[in-house]
């Protein structure tokens, strides 16, 4: 597990037992509880800015709601 998950945005939001929102527990599994929490790029915007983003920032890079492109 994701040692950023009690204080990361995405993951505190999104991570609701009753979101029956498969995109989201697909994230979830993959890198919050998964391998790739070593490439989530909400980690990496905060080490390389020094600040947490809001939660519309998904660990893969892109927009919660769209496939924009955010960091
Ligand atoms: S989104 Fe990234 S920083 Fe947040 S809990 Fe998941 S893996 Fe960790």
């Amino acid at each position: 597990m994701c040692s950023h998950k009690d204080t990361c945005a995405f993951y505190l939001t999104y991570n609701k037992e009753k979101d029956t929102d498969k995109k989201f527990q697909i994230l979830i599994d993959t890198y919050c509880n998964g391998s790739l929490k070593e490439i989530c790029r909400r980690k990496a915007y905060k080490e390389e800015t020094g600040f947490a983003h809001i939660a519309d920032l998904s660990p893969n890079g892109h927009h919660v709601n769209n496939n924009k492109r955010l960091y």
